[in-house]
């Protein structure tokens, strides 16, 4: 059985050939799949029943199944759960802005960063999703939430560009103009800083949005939250960024959670600023959220426990940054209150074995 939400439009018009179904019926079916959202061939009206019976017969646009729906106090997110086929359990959050909604997707079940302070890869990878689970994330999500969505975040469980041929189908299913014809623009892609996945990024999705979970202004002090560091350190990062910036001309986002007393002073600032200077982009602070991820959680209280930055020394670091010409704002957190914040999303399922894992 194949899930027509894996296949290209190139693909399925493959495959509806082998059906004896010519071309239309391929654009069709993706104008079912991905224009209207709908995902069950008795509900394609316009559809023959014989083509929708040969159909059924190989293929589905099944493979998620909504296990429970959370929303936030003031009903603006919802988090989705959903269990995959084969067991696993992912994570959608749907946002409602007064003007726009954004749908943040999930990309792997579980993560092998291993992030201090997150708590999506705590359990490390159990395995990538495949285009199709990614997509009907935001379809389901839509459909649960009565509402359509222009905006796609690559920033819900998982790392983007560990799983990058199955991101990439995707964003290109969803933005082909048979489909949905969304705008590649509108789709932001969050990395903790794979350098060969940016260069792929860049040549590959030029128009899709990067953001970087940099965190730290220097490898010392990242290497204690982000073990990626020892991979590729923030220099090299942030030489990827400003590549990219030069060959797609769109301007990364460079996210920093503000933790107390780590991070969060003058010199950090000034040494973010030194780091980024000359390079066109925007810094987006975000106060760390509770329960995190690491050994020294928030959720564990102690001495070492990790806490966000106040209001005050938020303030006074985005001001840093501003007089020295580098942008940022303070990222709005929605959703805290059902832990579908940042770095709040996370397997619930407790006995899944522990993945691969950075250590
Ligand atoms: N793996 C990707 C995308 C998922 S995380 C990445 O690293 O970018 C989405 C964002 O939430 C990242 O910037 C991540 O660093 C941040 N985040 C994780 N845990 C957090 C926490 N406890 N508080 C605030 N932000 C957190």
């Amino acid at each position: 059985m194949v899930s027509l939400y894996d296949l290209s439009l190139a693909e399925l018009t493959g495959f509806c050939a082998e059906l004896g179904e010519r071309p239309f019926r391929a654009r069709q079916l993706y104008a079912w799949l991905y224009g209207k959202g709908e995902n069950d061939f008795a509900r394609m009206t316009d559809v023959p029943a014989a083509a929708r019976e040969k159909l059924a017969a190989r293929a589905h646009a099944k493979g998620l199944a909504l296990r429970d729906a959370l929303a936030s106090k003031d009903g603006q997110t919802v988090k989705y759960l959903y269990g995959t086929d084969d067991g696993n359990f992912i994570e959608t959050v749907f946002m409602k802005y007064k003007d726009r909604n954004s749908v943040c997707v999930s990309t792997q079940a579980g993560c092998r960063m291993g992030c201090k302070f997150c708590a999506s890869g705590k359990l490390g990878l159990v395995r990538d999703l495949a285009p199709s689970e990614m997509a009907l994330q935001v379809i389901l999500s839509e459909r649960e939430a009565g509402a359509r969505t222009k905006n796609i975040v690559l920033m819900g469980i998982g790392e983007p560009l560990d799983n990058f041929d199955n991101v990439k189908k995707f964003i290109e299913n969803f933005t082909d103009d048979h489909g949905r014809d969304l705008s590649r623009r509108a789709i932001t892609l969050s990395s903790c800083g794979l350098v060969p996945g940016i260069e792929r990024l860049a040549a590959e999705l030029p128009q899709v949005n990067l953001a970087v979970s940099l965190h730290a202004p220097n490898d010392e002090l990242r290497q204690e939250i982000m073990p990626v560091t020892k991979r590729y350190g923030v220099k090299a990062v942030v030489e990827a960024a400003r590549k990219h910036y030069e060959a797609t001309r769109r301007r990364p986002t460079f996210e920093y959670a503000l933790i107390a007393g780590f991070n969060d002073g003058p010199e950090h600032a000034r040494e973010l600023a030194a780091l980024l200077r000359g390079l066109n982009c925007l810094v987006n602070l975000i106060p760390l959220n509770g329960e995190g991820g690491g050994e020294n959680g928030g959720e564990n209280g102690g001495e070492n426990a990790r806490r966000g930055s106040g209001i005050g020394t938020t303030e006074r670091f985005r001001e840093a940054l501003g007089q020295r010409h580098i942008p940022a704002t303070v990222r709005r957190s929605l959703g805290a209150d059902i832990d579908a914040a940042c770095g709040q999303l996370r397997l619930r399922q407790e006995r899944v074995p522990r993945g691969d894992q950075y250590a």
